[in-house]
């Protein structure tokens, strides 16, 4: 108890800035209210009590920040690399300066535990690290050699880009977006979750702190139809890199297409672990059970459906559900809580509507299937066993702590079940067997496999989905990819054969 009101009394230290202020759109450098003087409230889903007012955006606002984004450009993308790998490590270490207050922000306006918000803090540091290393060999390409010909392929910044981020882990999955434009030398309008807002102020902040010229990074709040549509229309913003819901990448792609936007989509999972008999049970268990319930279940790369083989599948959701049954919640804030409240009344609704979906379709509740308390957004751990693949519980995203447990016979049977989902972003396999593991990695529709392990993210490999899990890689050069044009320029080396017309 004593942690936890130290950490409370912290928070509200931090937050006690927004008192009576709006927390301001950041655009060329500056503090802008909204054009129409209009805000909106974000709420903690621990209480629901207001942590602060923030400007409400509309096209006025996201045009002029993609204005400032674009007279910032050309300075920019002219900057040495050198010089954007100083600046970008001089934001990694703010970022670790101000750790704690971006941790504990991040959990009241997200209901996020401190256990994993105090390290997501820090892989943002990290995410700008990585690319701070990268920027001076960003606009590197190849050279190619052909009969009398030499091809120099170069790459160069496409432009302001514009970056939407979703509500679950704002903080991190901002550094990761924004982290590669910048080190490509891309200026930046960045379109945080109304939902959770508070530390993508605090990033920008840091940012230019840390002596990023006004302007390259430009921050818009706002919903997504109003603010977030403006940005994915804007003929100056030449690229979208979105995170967020299958739907809403849909609409981002029909928006965007009247200016021929680049986008990469990162969207929604559901994804499945699967369980072989000759796996270590216990492992698997384990990363089961912290794969969905660890994040709240808001994670996109949740393990969110259990196909484990016939034979051993009542022993392993029988351990699963004994797992879950004992995982504390609680507030987010206290360091023993790994389950905090979901984001908000909106979206625990729909979580808790899986409840009945299961018990109508005939599931069985193995664990949880229950809001907790009066207070607050929280829902039970939650396992539902005696499923098959075609239940609404084994379909769709439910993005909270619900697991779906479905038996298989057989590695034909579980990849045909893995696969048999809209979706393909992540895949667990769990087998002792080398063989199996090569063929079933290669048969799943998804655009990442982690074979014995739970999801541990090396930042050169490539990150993004299949299916409707989205369009697109991120990580090591693949961001670079999306953030840059390539050019080709051929050089011919000798006086070869023109053809001639004309006589
Ligand atoms: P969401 O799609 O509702 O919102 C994401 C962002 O898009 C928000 O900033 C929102 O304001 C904006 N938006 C909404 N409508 C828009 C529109 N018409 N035009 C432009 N912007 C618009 O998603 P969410 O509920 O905030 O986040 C949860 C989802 O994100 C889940 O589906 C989850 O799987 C996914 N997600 C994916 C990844 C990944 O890497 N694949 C990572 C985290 C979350």
């Amino acid at each position: 108890m004593a942690a936890l009101d130290e950490n409370l009394a912290r928070a509200r230290g931090y937050l006690a800035r927004w008192d009576g202020a709006i927390v301001a759109n950041r655009i060329g450098g500056e503090d802008r209210p909204a054009a129409s003087g209009a805000t909106f409230q974000t709420c903690s889903p621990v209480d629901m009590a207001p942590l602060a007012r923030v400007a409400a955006s509309d096209a006025r606002d996201v045009d002029a920040a993609a204005r400032a984004a674009a007279s910032a450009f050309p300075a920019w993308a002219a900057t040495p690399g050198a010089e954007r790998r100083r600046i970008l490590h001089r934001i990694a270490e703010a970022i670790v300066a101000r750790a704690d207050e971006i941790a504990l922000t991040e959990c009241l306006d997200t209901g996020q535990a401190l256990r994993f918000m105090s390290k997501a803090a820090l892989r943002g540091a990290e995410n700008f690290r990585f690319y701070a290393d990268r920027a001076p060999e960003a606009r590197d390409g190849k050279s190619m050699y052909a009969p009398g010909q030499i091809n120099i392929s170069s790459r160069s910044p496409i432009g302001p880009v514009g970056i939407i981020t979703p509500w679950n882990t704002p903080f991190m999955l901002s550094t990761w977006k924004i982290a590669p434009a910048l080190a490509a030398g891309c200026t930046v309008v960045h379109k945080p979750a109304e939902l959770s807002p508070l530390t993508a102020r605090l990033l920008i902040e840091i940012a230019e702190e840390a002596g990023l010229p006004p302007g390259v990074w430009n921050l818009v709040n706002g919903d997504g139809e109003t603010a977030g549509k403006a940005l994915c229309e804007h003929p100056l913003i030449r690229a979208i890199a979105f995170i967020g819901e299958s739907r809403t990448g849909q609409a981002i792609v029909a928006q965007g297409a009247a200016t021929l936007k680049r986008v990469h989509l990162e969207l929604g999972g559901k994804n499945p672990v699967i369980v072989f008999a000759d796996a270590d049970l216990d492992r698997a268990a384990e990363a089961a059970v912290f794969m969905i319930y660890s994040l709240n279940g808001e994670r996109c790369t949740s393990s969110s459906r259990l196909l484990v083989e016939d034979s051993v599948h009542d022993a392993v959701v029988a351990r699963v559900a004994e797992k879950a049954a004992r995982i504390r919640l609680g507030h987010p804030l206290d360091p023993e809580t790994v389950i905090g409240p979901l984001i908000g009344p909106g979206h625990e609704a729909k979580v808790l509507s899986y409840m009945d979906k299961a018990r109508a379709a005939g599931a069985r509740i193995a664990a949880g299937g229950q809001k907790v308390g009066e207070a607050g957004c929280y829902v039970a751990p939650t396992l539902f066993a005696g499923a098959t693949n075609d239940m609404a519980i084994a379909q769709e995203e439910i993005f909270g702590p619900v697991l779906t447990a479905i038996p298989f016979s057989g590695e034909a049977e579980a990849v045909a079940l893995a696969n048999a989902v809209p979706y393909g972003l992540a895949a667990y396999i769990w087998t002792r067997d080398t063989g199996r593991a090569l063929r079933v990695s290669d048969a799943v529709e998804a655009g990442m496999v982690w074979v014995n392990s739970e999801n541990v993210r090396h930042l050169p490999t490539p990150f993004g989905g299949v299916k409707a899990s989205g369009i697109g890689r991120d990580g090591g050069d693949w961001s670079f990819e999306f953030y840059m044009e390539t050019k080709n320029v051929a050089f011919a080396t000798g006086d070869h054969a023109i053809p001639r017309l004309g006589g």
